[in-house]
């Protein structure tokens, strides 16, 4: 038995949804985002914004709750960009590959390599889109000088976590997933829903 509502996770990214119901596990049901749906661009400010704007464009479709999450890396040697421009550093329509690339060059001759990475996860009402929780998730790194790895996503064959040797394009999914940002948000996050739970019932 699922411990509460079905979530609706508001990306368009499969990567994304398939850490996120591995970091849940088997006691909550996450769904993916209606086929085909336009997210709203996200212009907004920080990453709370953004997942805020992800979640209720998704919510106006769901009943249950609705999961919005934006992250990105942040660079110690660029003033922590990209951030909230992370998915996009290299334009509109970048890929991962061309994104890496981008940085790559940025950080030529660049000693400093010190990053992180964020995940802000919001939970909103479906329907009404009300804001029924927040959490936040960052892990320390830093960054190689070439891309090593083939595993995950975005930026994953740059980064590799504090207390490794190793990229997470190269650490499997199971460790990335127990270190992550967004384990680390999602683990902040369950609790509160166990909460929120506890005051429905
Ligand atoms: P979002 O979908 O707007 O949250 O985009 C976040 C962007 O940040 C992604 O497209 C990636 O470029 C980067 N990013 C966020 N989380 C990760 C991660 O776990 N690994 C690698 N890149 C990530």
């Amino acid at each position: 038995m699922p411990k509460g509502p079905a979530i609706t996770v508001a990306t368009a990214n499969p990567h994304k949804l398939s850490e996120l119901e591995a970091l849940f596990g088997p006691d909550w049901t996450l769904l993916p985002a209606p086929a085909g749906m336009e997210f709203p661009p996200e212009n907004g400010n920080s990453y709370l914004e953004n997942a805020l704007i992800k979640a209720r464009a998704v919510s106006a479709y769901s009943k249950g709750w609705v999961l919005g999450d934006d992250s990105g890396l942040e660079v110690d040697a660029l003033g922590g960009l990209p951030g909230i421009i992370s998915a996009r550093f290299s334009g509109p329509a970048a890929t991962s590959l061309e994104n890496c690339h981008a940085l790559l060059k940025e950080l030529k001759g660049v000693e400093n390599r010190t990053a992180r990475f964020r995940a802000v996860l919001v939970l909103v009402e479906g329907g009404s889109g009300k804001l029924l929780a927040t959490s936040e998730g960052v892990v320390e790194g830093r960054l190689t000088k070439g891309l090593l790895g083939e595993g995950g996503f975005g930026y994953d064959p740059l980064f590799i976590p504090e207390k490794y040797q190793v990229t997470f394009g190269i650490l499997p999914e199971s460790v990335k997933n127990t270190i992550s940002h967004r384990a680390r948000a999602v683990a902040a996050m369950l609790p509160k829903l166990e909460a929120l739970l506890g005051t429905a019932s």
